[in-house]
């Protein structure tokens, strides 16, 4: 519907001014307010964040969230910039996107290279430009916030745990054990660190982790927990004690139950599906299977879970968090969880059920059958002006 793209200036810490662009892409509005991350990247292109905010409007469609669709970002690699130089960036580009965000209009979130401190700042700038009396009933102009800030708990491992849920479902459908199952892991970010804990949690042993710094390997398992403090630390998985370094392609054909891509979009295609020795990909990033990948994927008998449904739990949650703001409520994370997995799991019964009744489907077309019959069902409804 809308493409937003601001240029802005920054004084960075040496006092010179740097000009920096940024995008929100708003795709789709008919089911709610548009809802999607901001992510800093310095690859981001409006072509990126048009097919990301896309995604956003097919998984609150199957998610049954009432939110459209909508991503943005800004090009930068904030490795390259101190904390206050960030604190700076993200203030002024919410001053410039200014009334094209709003808590009943537009909500940002966090994505990739992006976290609850910069949410806070947002909110913090979109306060300050706003008359004192109708700033608390906007709290819910971004979600994805710290806890202390009007943020929701469970937010942050809520993509890794809706993805756990799924996981957990598919592996009762098709006989696996987790607690004798292993993963790999590509991206050691919110998603792929949550993730890697939470399936360790659950028995699966981590056996070969991937980010932009490299990849490491160890049969034995690698514990995610220190693998954090550890990625913390250096700034990347490689040099973790315990393991040794393999490479891109040794990565991808390490033999294991699952394969999580939690990094980039298009890392599974023509050339590299052909090097999985995994059962099942569970889609924690957005888009990271192109559909030669696709295509492959399903010739090589590799089981899918499709990002809009697998990576749904952030967005469920952020939902949640807007609800808790809108109404002054705060939920604890017991409640969250259960209504996180009520909600998830509801969308891949569905997606199963799609999929068994067009003889076998595979479960991303059933994905976007439900997702894509649900708005079409509302076109119809209402007509197209005039
Ligand atoms: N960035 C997350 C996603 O891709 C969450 C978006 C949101 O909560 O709005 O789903």
């Amino acid at each position: 519907m809308n493409e937003i793209v601001v240029h802005f200036p920054v004084r960075m810490d040496s006092g010179e001014v740097e000009v920096f662009t940024g995008y929100r892409v708003q795709h789709n509005n008919t089911l709610g307010p548009f809802k999607g991350g901001l992510r800093f990247h310095p690859d981001l292109s409006i072509d990126e964040v048009r097919a990301l905010a896309t995604w956003m409007t097919w998984k609150c469609a199957l998610a049954g969230i009432p939110f459209g669709g909508a991503k943005g970002g800004i090009q930068i690699d904030p490795a390259k910039y101190s904390r206050a130089e960030l604190e700076r960036v993200t203030r002024r580009f919410t001053f410039a996107l200014g009334d094209a965000i709003g808590p009943e209009y537009d909500i940002p979130a966090p994505d990739v290279n992006t976290n609850a401190q910069i949410m806070a700042w947002i909110l913090d700038t979109y306060w300050s430009t706003m008359p004192a009396h109708d700033r608390q009933r906007c709290m819910h102009v971004v979600t994805g916030k710290p806890i202390e800030s009007g943020g929701c708990p469970g937010r942050e491992k809520a993509t890794a745990q809706g993805l756990v849920f799924c996981v957990e479902r598919w592996a009762e459908d098709h006989a696996l054990d987790l607690g004798k199952a292993s993963a790999i892991v590509q991206g050691f970010g919110n998603v792929g660190s949550w993730a890697a804990r939470l399936l360790a949690a659950k028995g699966t042993r981590i056996v070969a982790v991937e980010d932009a710094g490299g990849a490491i390997a160890a049969a034995d398992g690698i514990d995610p927990e220190a693998l954090a403090d550890h990625a913390r630390r250096e700034g990347t998985v490689k040099g973790f004690p315990g393991t040794r370094p393999v490479t891109h392609e040794e990565f991808l054909s390490t033999a294991a139950d699952i394969f999580v891509p939690a990094a980039m979009e298009s890392q599974i295609t023509g050339e590299t599906a052909p090097l999985l020795r995994v059962r099942l990909v569970a889609e924690g990033a957005n888009g990271p299977t192109d559909p030669a990948g696709d295509e492959l994927l399903r010739d090589l008998g590799i089981d899918v879970l499709p990002d809009i449904l697998c990576n749904a739990g952030g967005v469920i949650v952020g939902y949640f968090e807007w609800l808790q703001n809108k109404r002054s409520e705060s939920w604890d994370l017991d409640e969250v969880d259960a209504k996180l997995k009520k909600k998830i799991l509801a969308a891949y019964r569905q997606v199963e059920q799609t999929s068994r009744e067009r003889g076998g489907l595979d479960r991303r077309t059933a994905a976007y059958i439900v997702a894509l019959s649900h708005l079409q069902a509302v076109y119809r409804e209402r007509g197209i002006f005039p």
